[in-house]
């Protein structure tokens, strides 16, 4: 038994598809996201600050975009299971103490 669980875990560990469940600080609401959220968030979240060809570089995936949509900072979400703020560098494993900078010559 759990066998099955296991094998689902391991596919989706492989194919880098996880499901991440966000909470809302402010209101509670949850929010359930596909992929690799803290990049998906910092990719839109840079393309929207530099308003740069970032927009076009790929779309941003519903799950992402509905997180923006709502009333509160998206980027104060927490991630259910850890508890930990979910752009955090032990959640993400991204370190973003400084905001994405326009370091690359994109523009
Ligand atoms: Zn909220």
């Amino acid at each position: 038994m759990g066998s099955l669980e296991r094998r689902l875990d391991k596919l989706q560990q492989k194919s880098g598809y996880q499901r991440t469940t966000l909470v809302c600080p402010e209101c509670g609401g949850e929010f359930t996201a596909y992929g690799d959220v803290a990049l998906e968030y910092i990719v839109h979240e840079y393309s929207r600050v530099s308003q740069s060809s970032a927009e076009s570089y790929r779309e941003t995936p519903e799950d992402i975009r509905r997180l923006f949509d709502h009333e509160h900072d998206p980027g104060a979400f927490v991630e259910k299971s850890s508890g930990l703020p979910f752009l955090s560098k032990a959640v993400s494993g991204f370190n973003i103490g400084t905001a994405p900078e326009r370091s690359e010559d994109g523009t």
